[in-house]
């Protein structure tokens, strides 16, 4: 049986601790679902269109890696495209309490799929996309924590003044 698996998050931008997460877990599944959360009510930086396509070339060398967009509920769309495990990232404590809240809500939901936390590397401990935007914005040095096109469009998107927080 093939097994499918969807990396949610809101990527606003997609950054190096996402990559790994989503690399790694693309070598544990048959099949990765890397999923933006098109959230109305939160403030985001980048647009659904724009954390779409900035993830798309963030994980455009993994074969078994897809990109999607979704709303509502996460884990009615993790059943809704038949994945059986939803992939998280965790890196220092502080995301655990969450994190651990939102597996079990989830398993309210629906007992069919599991929650798989994948430890960060140690090297992307440090790295939130709201950490990348604060640097970014001041004009600090973010090469060792978003590939150079998202630099680029952060930048981009400060001149346009497009930006949400
Ligand atoms: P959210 O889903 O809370 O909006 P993000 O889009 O920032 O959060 O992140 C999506 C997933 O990636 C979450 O599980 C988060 O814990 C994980 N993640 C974020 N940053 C890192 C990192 N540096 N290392 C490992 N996992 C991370």
């Amino acid at each position: 049986m093939l097994i499918r698996a969807v990396f949610p998050g809101s990527f606003d931008p997609v950054h190096f601790g996402h990559m790994d997460i989503a690399r790694r877990a693309a070598r544990i599944f048959d099949e990765l679902v890397v999923a933006v959360y098109d959230n109305p009510q939160k403030n985001l930086f980048f647009t659904t269109e724009e954390r779409l396509a900035l993830l798309e070339e963030a994980m455009a060398d993994i074969k078994n890696v897809k990109v999607a967009s979704y709303s509502g509920l996460t884990i009615n769309y993790a059943d809704k495209i038949g994945a059986k495990v939803m992939v998280r990232g965790l890196r220092v404590f502080a995301d655990f309490d969450n994190e651990f809240r939102m597996a079990l809500a989830n398993q309210e939901l629906n007992k069919n799929i599991e929650t798989v936390e994948l430890i960060t590397d140690h090297r992307y401990t440090f790295i939130s996309s709201t950490t990348v935007k604060e640097i970014a914005t001041l004009g600090g040095e973010v090469t060792a924590m978003i590939p150079q096109f998202v630099e680029d469009a952060i930048r981009r998107k400060i001149a346009s003044g497009t930006a949400g927080n």
